[in-house]
């Protein structure tokens, strides 16, 4: 079917429909359809695909495509692309039992990284001139002559940020618990985390040699959080280990056997390969090393990588040793020589048909980045969730709530989760004390939720983060508003609401004590632009001290109207005196969104049948 490039002509619009191209190229439909499929993009006869997509399938069709002509479609119903994903089935005979991918989590200093090491030095150098001497962030142990890989990363971050992006690279999860210490703020993150995952657990109840370990503390701290151990009648399997004396090591990876053995975890070994980036750095002798695990296919030298937003030709594949090898099959970590650029951890790969098609692909995925960067992405808020709800699409509210106090999380907790119905379960995935953190706005997007905070503020990471992924983040500062907000969405009656866009972050660097203005901020922009006409909000640590107008905005001596990053600049805050140095200011303004569905609750799904 591919020819040349470049032999016919043909004017393609800015946006248009499979069945549209098909016509204009003068094939059918489903040769298109099986275009885009090998390219990892999937769609059927009615999809809209844009210009750069088409123009790529017209390559392939031996045309030379310029834009132009009618715009055939809104663009805005453009469907964005998942050049990864690859959803074609299976054939259950092309199937393969394939080992256990094993995430650890918990609380710090509660033994994860003892426990990495104490297994990765008894299961894997045993016999083993020179041992490993470098850390992939995986590693694959050998436990009754089944292989087990390990991710080595330890804590949620990596897991929810992998999960953030639609990996799964975790088959289970092991929380570990240090039974001296008990369940901590920590451990019920990584609990919420692997909940949120439907990954199973297994509990590693860690350093029992020590003398003031309680593991029926540890057991009943459990059970209040939900997880409740086989011992106590639930699923969960609980392991008493000693990273120490190596107590209980056998019997923890005997478990993770035994888990992984139920789930029957099977991978097609002969399928296009692809997986998530778990390390990429760049080394001085070889240039960029991607470490990848392998989910599906087999990976081989001189294959031609998609890799999140770089490419590359596979150079070499060398193993968790260091060791070259040949094939890389599902399950496998590996790390490749040979990606153009560095990869992000959690970025997908995936194999391409051959250089050309690879470069076309990245090119025009990086067009379509360009031209979508300013587009929101996943756009949770509260509104859209409850567009999803009223058209059926979703069935549950998934929120994560962060307040300032812990005696606040229970009961606005049940408050919430008080407000479910038949067709709508309001469910608080995640609720902890503190300012939101990046794990948390990833915890979002992984389980399309959105987060509330009372009485606390986002961290300036965090709430970038947010604003990228299209994540709300709503705040409150009294409970029934809370609950009054979160019940009005679900009965589509949420008023339309303000948010606040902030414009520019900026440091106070010292004070100075002006007549007439009072204490004004000697500052530096540190991102975005300072409008004198932009709201402020003063925050130290996780504490909004203030918010409210400019009183005056100063460079070197003059009003200023406006402040670049990088500047440095005095402001005055109306009503607000006791700033410090080291407090961040937020500059910002507001923004009026409409509700776009303003329709009532969805009836249940059998109410309707006659
Ligand atoms: P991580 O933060 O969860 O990775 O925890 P680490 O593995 O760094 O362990 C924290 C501390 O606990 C270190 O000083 C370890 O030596 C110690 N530790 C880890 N496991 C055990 C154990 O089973 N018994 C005892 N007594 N100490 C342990």
């Amino acid at each position: 079917m591919t020819t040349e490039a470049g032999e016919k002509p043909v004017q393609i619009p800015r946006t248009l429909t499979v069945r549209e191209l098909a016509d204009l190229l003068g094939v059918t439909g489903v040769q298109i359809v099986k275009t885009l499929i090998a390219s990892s993009v999937m769609a059927d006869v009615t999809k809209t695909i844009d210009y750069d997509t088409a123009a790529m399938i017209a390559t392939q069709f031996g045309f030379q495509p310029t834009q132009g002509g009618e715009v055939l479609e809104d663009p805005a119903a453009s469907a964005t692309i998942d050049l990864f994903a690859d959803e074609t089935p299976d054939a259950a005979a092309s199937l393969r039992p394939r080992h256990p991918v094993v995430a650890l989590l918990g609380h710090v200093d509660h033994g994860k990284t003892s426990l990495l090491d104490l297994v990765r030095d008894t299961r894997v150098t045993a016999g083993e001139a020179g041992g490993i001497t470098q850390h992939i962030g995986a590693y694959q142990a050998m436990c009754n002559d089944q292989l087990i890989t390990f991710l080595d990363t330890p804590g949620h971050e990596a897991f929810t940020q992998m999960r953030a992006r639609g990996v799964g690279a975790t088959d289970i999860a092991v929380l570990v618990v240090a039974a001296d210490d008990g369940v901590m703020p920590q451990t019920i993150e990584a609990i919420d985390h692997i909940r949120a995952a439907g990954v199973p657990m297994i509990v590693a109840l860690n350093k029992i040699d020590l003398p003031n370990a309680n593991p029926d503390r540890v057991k009943s701290q459990l059970t209040e959080r939900e997880v409740v151990i086989e011992e106590y009648g639930g699923d969960v399997p609980l392991v008493p280990v000693s990273a120490v004396t190596r107590e209980g090591l056998d019997n923890l990876l005997e478990t993770i056997l035994l888990v992984a053995e139920l789930q029957d975890l099977k991978g097609n070994p002969d399928r296009i390969a692809d997986g998530v980036v778990l390390e990429a750095e760049l080394d001085r002798r070889q240039g960029s090393r991607t470490t990848v695990l392998v989910q599906r296919g087999t990976l081989r030298p001189g294959a031609t990588l998609l890799v999140g937003e770089t490419w590359g030709k596979v150079k070499a594949l060398l193993d968790f040793r260091g060791r070259r090898i040949t094939a890389a099959g599902p399950s496998t970590p590996v790390s490749i020589l040979g990606i153009q650029d560095i990869a992000e951890a959690g970025d997908r790969f995936r194999v391409m048909k051959n250089e050309r098609e690879a470069k076309a692909i990245y090119e025009s995925a990086k067009r379509v980045r360009e031209t979508a960067a300013a587009k929101v992405g996943h756009a949770a808020s509260l509104d859209a969730l409850f567009g999803e709800i009223s058209r059926g699409t979703t069935r549950e509210l998934n929120l994560i709530l962060k307040t300032d106090v812990q005696g606040s999380v229970d009961p606005i907790r049940t408050a919430l989760e008080q407000l479910s119905g038949d067709e709508v379960r309001v469910k608080v995935i995640h609720g902890a004390v503190g300012a939101v953190t990046e794990s948390d706005v990833n915890l979002a997007l992984a389980a399309k939720g959105i987060v509330l905070t009372f009485n606390t503020e986002a961290a300036p990471g965090a709430a970038k983060l947010a604003a990228a992924e299209g994540i709300e983040i709503r705040r409150y500062d009294v409970i029934y508003k809370v609950v009054e907000e979160v019940d009005a969405a679900l009965s589509g009656l949420l008023e339309p609401i303000v948010v606040d866009v902030v414009d520019a972050q900026a440091e106070v660097l010292q004070i100075f004590a002006i007549r007439r203005l009072g204490n004004v901020a000697g500052s530096r922009a540190i991102e975005g632009t300072v409008r004198r006409d932009a709201l402020v909000r003063v925050l130290r640590g996780d504490q909004r001290l203030a918010e409210g107008k400019i009183a005056s905005l100063r460079r070197f001596q003059n009003d200023a109207r406006e402040v670049q990053a990088g500047q440095e600049f005095g402001v005055a805050v109306e009503g607000f005196q006791d700033f410090e140095p080291g407090d961040r200011l937020e500059f910002f303004h507001q923004e009026q969104q409409s509700r776009a569905i303003t329709r009532g609750r969805t009836p249940p799904a059998t109410a309707n049948r006659t």
